[in-house]
């Protein structure tokens, strides 16, 4: 099987493109490191290097090891039996492959054991490990468990549990949902009572659901510590260990990612240790690690994107009907070019993603940077939400267009198409669903957080074939501002939820407009691609500002009497 890193030159590209060496200046702290452990970098120039080969050889796992046996993992499946759960036989292999490379500490810190690499880069293995096992990365993308408890968890818990999660021996499990608590985390009810014996200890009891990898070593738990409240500040987050007290009751049957455990668990006086302060659970921790679980599942959605595009337009380019082979069918060729472009599209946000959360996290420690802070702070939240949206639900489009492709042999068993669309499945719905990320997107933009960055975009001068785009580009920013201003002005809650979607589509639209006419400054398929794009993306974006700014009311006038229950 090939390198998934060394075949993806629009992976590469991308990377070329982010500002790793200025990431790496920051990351590095003028490369203290070097001489201190063996992999610390020297310069910029050896840390970007370090960065290519870490990531030719997740590609190489990804490619020669995962993928092959990706389809064994989907049919054979996590098992549960007497509170025990088994990995498939592929899926714990992959899992000491990966381990053995030394590539499950990717971004923690050398001094736990880790790689100390940066968001971007993870974000890059986790598309290849996706591609080759979606259902894997649920267990190879939990860095964000780690990434928390080194946030916010004391030294003692960070000397006793990081140094587990780099070297592989531990996985973990963020566990938030409940029977009653699903998008709104606030409703969460497992208790939290501080345990007599130890000022330190407090004990757990209740039911968590749907929880990835709940069998994992390690747990951090959102529980309800503060008696008598209702709402997400009376919640704290704990760290349990899988053992006494924990049990898992069962998992689920379900659509996809059959090779990811999905756990209910039971509580009872399980033990457990508070990470950071109590009362901060929810507002700040859970939120903290969501979005870097958001944009791990961004990554994750370009991975399928990326093997259902492949798979189509192999497929296409063999498959004779007519005398020819399909892909010279205009209908088809149209689909498969706008699958190309949803997924590097995808990609290219994600990749944004990756950067804005690597500069965000460098300012924050450093305090005399709080202006750049601030900046890359608002693009971080605002672009999290929408590389998560938008490549999820592209991976959701792209694979039901690849079936598409493959007619009657993609419902068949016989190719990954019907793995990969009901793989996809997942990516829009956990971490957070579609709907729920157009919220974060929407709270982001009335904020402001991408005012500055847009101005910016439209300010640059634009050279070469894609600079002719400009007006139209422009002209959609403005229309963008305009129904963001109607919105604001208009001020009625339920209306700006109504046509939310409208808004975050249009930002989504605009900025990937602007990011495709930079790229095209510099690569002749960015700019073919930008030809394409620009011009629909001008209808989309009229048709949006149309609807947001029409005062419609309809739905929620209506939908009462409409959809009364049957
Ligand atoms: C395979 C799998 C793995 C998972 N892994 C984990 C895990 O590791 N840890 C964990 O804690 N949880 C996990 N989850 C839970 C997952 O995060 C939730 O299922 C998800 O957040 C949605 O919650 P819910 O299922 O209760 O749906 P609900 O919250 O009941 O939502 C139902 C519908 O209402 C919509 N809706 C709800 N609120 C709003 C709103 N304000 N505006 C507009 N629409 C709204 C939703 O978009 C959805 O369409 C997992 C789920 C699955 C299926």
């Amino acid at each position: 099987m090939p390198n998934f890193y060394d075949d993806n030159p629009d992976l590469r590209f991308n990377l070329d493109q982010a500002p790793l060496a200025e990431i790496a200046r920051l990351r590095e702290h003028e490369f203290a490191e070097a001489g201190q452990y063996p992999y610390a970098p020297r310069d910029a120039a050896d840390a970007v290097e370090n960065y290519h080969e870490t990531l030719r050889i997740v590609g190489d796992i990804a490619g020669d090891f995962i993928a092959p046996r990706a389809e064994d993992v989907d049919r054979e499946g996590a098992k549960w039996h007497d509170g025990v759960v088994t990995y498939a036989k592929g899926t714990s292999e992959a899992l000491d492959r990966l381990s053995g490379a030394d590539l499950m500490g990717f971004t923690l810190p050398r001094q736990y054991g880790g790689l100390y690499l940066p968001h971007t880069t993870y974000a890059a293995a986790i598309e290849m490990v996706s591609r080759g096992d979606a259902a894997l990365m649920t267990l190879f993308g939990l860095g964000d468990i780690a990434e928390t408890i080194l946030r916010f968890a004391s030294d003692e818990l960070k000397d006793k549990y990081l140094p587990r999660f780099a070297t592989g021996e531990a996985t973990g499990a963020m566990v938030l949902t409940e029977p009653d608590a699903g998008s709104d985390l606030q409703a969460v009810r497992l208790k939290a009572s501080p345990d007599p014996s130890d000022p330190n200890l407090w004990r757990l009891n209740g039911v968590k659901r749907f929880i990835t990898n709940g069998c994992g070593d390690i747990l951090l738990v959102l529980a309800r510590s503060e008696e008598g409240t209702r709402d997400g500040r009376g919640l704290s987050l704990f760290l349990a260990e899988k053992g006494p007290g924990l049990r898992v009751r069962r998992i689920e049957d379900k659509l996809g990612i059959h090779g990811s455990p999905t756990c209910e668990l039971q509580f009872t006086n399980c033990p457990a240790w508070l990470v950071g302060r109590r009362r901060f659970g929810l507002i700040k921790y859970t939120m903290d690690l969501m979005n870097g679980a958001r944009l791990a599942i961004a990554a994750q959605s370009v991975g399928i994107c990326e093997a259902a595009y492949r798979e189509a337009l192999a497929y296409a380019h063999s498959r004779e009907q007519f005398g020819k082979a399909i892909i010279h069918f205009p209908a088809l060729a149209d689909l498969l070019i706008g699958m190309r472009l949803k997924l590097e599209l995808a990609r290219t946000l994600t990749i944004d993603c990756g950067v804005a959360v690597d500069f965000e996290k460098e300012y924050e420690a450093r305090p005399a940077d709080k202006a750049l802070y601030k900046k890359w702070h608002g693009y971080a939240s605002s672009l999290t939400p929408m590389a998560k949206y938008y490549a999820s639900e592209a991976a959701v489009e792209l694979s039901n267009s690849a079936l598409a492709v493959l007619g009657g042999s993609g419902f068949m068993r016989d190719y990954p198409i019907e793995r990969y669309l009901r793989d996809a499945r997942i990516t829009n719905i956990y971490e957070g669903t579609s709907q729920l990320q157009v919220v974060a997107i929407l709270a982001g933009l009335l904020g402001g957080d991408l005012d500055s960055l847009f101005a910016d975009f439209a300010a640059r001068p634009y050279t070469g074939a894609t600079a002719r785009h400009l007006p139209a580009v422009a002209e959609a920013l403005g229309l963008f501002n305009k129904a963001m201003d109607y919105v604001r002005q208009r001020a009625e809650r339920d209306y700006t939820d109504l046509v939310a979607r409208h808004l975050a589509d249009m930002a989504i639209d605009v900025y990937s407009a602007f990011r495709l006419m930079q790229f095209g400054e510099v690569s002749e398929s960015k700019a073919m691609l930008a030809d394409l794009f620009v011009p629909a993306m001008s209808r989309r974006v009229r048709a949006a500002h149309d609807a947001a700014t029409s005062g419609n009311r309809l739905v929620l006038d209506t939908y009462q009497t409409l959809l009364a229950q049957a």
